[in-house]
């Protein structure tokens, strides 16, 4: 996922909570073409995905609604669509997104709701599992 297919996710993630299964593999061109119907309906005006991007996504969050895709939509529609690191002096973002466990696995930290941040893959990586407040106070240092 990129911050640039969120709202593609975002309308996704409205059409499975309106549909009786969205765990059902689209079988026929005819299901694919009404997803796509489904998904332009919810997406923002001014936002244009194609039917091969739709199908993508859609695919992507049906084999994943419990996992890291659902998992980082709920976090987004929580804590905002930004990478957490944005603004705070450590430089430009990437274009990925990415759940960033605040307490991190390698302290015991758990993927969900309550324990992730979006942040974008550069971010995500410099910091790896030192603390978020270690991270912060850390001098800036353009990686190369
Ligand atoms: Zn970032």
């Amino acid at each position: 996922m990129t911050f640039d297919e969120i709202p593609l996710y975002v309308a996704i993630d409205r059409v499975r909570r309106t549909i009786a299964s969205p765990g059902a593999e689209l079988v026929s061109d005819e299901q694919r073409r009404q997803i796509c119907q489904l998904i332009r309906a919810e997406l923002p005006f001014d936002r244009h995905f194609d039917a091969d991007q739709m199908l993508a996504a859609w695919t992507t969050f049906r084999k994943s609604p419990n996992g890291k895709v659902g998992l980082t939509v709920e976090v987004g529609k929580l804590h905002g669509w930004k990478c957490f690191m944005h603004g705070r002096g450590k430089g430009d973002c990437s274009p990925d997104v990415q759940l960033d466990r605040i307490v991190p696995g390698s302290r015991g930290g758990e993927y969900n709701v309550e324990n992730c941040m979006i942040m974008c893959g550069k971010h995500n990586n410099i910091r790896k599992d030192s603390s978020l407040e270690a991270y912060l106070l850390a001098p800036f240092e353009e990686s190369a």
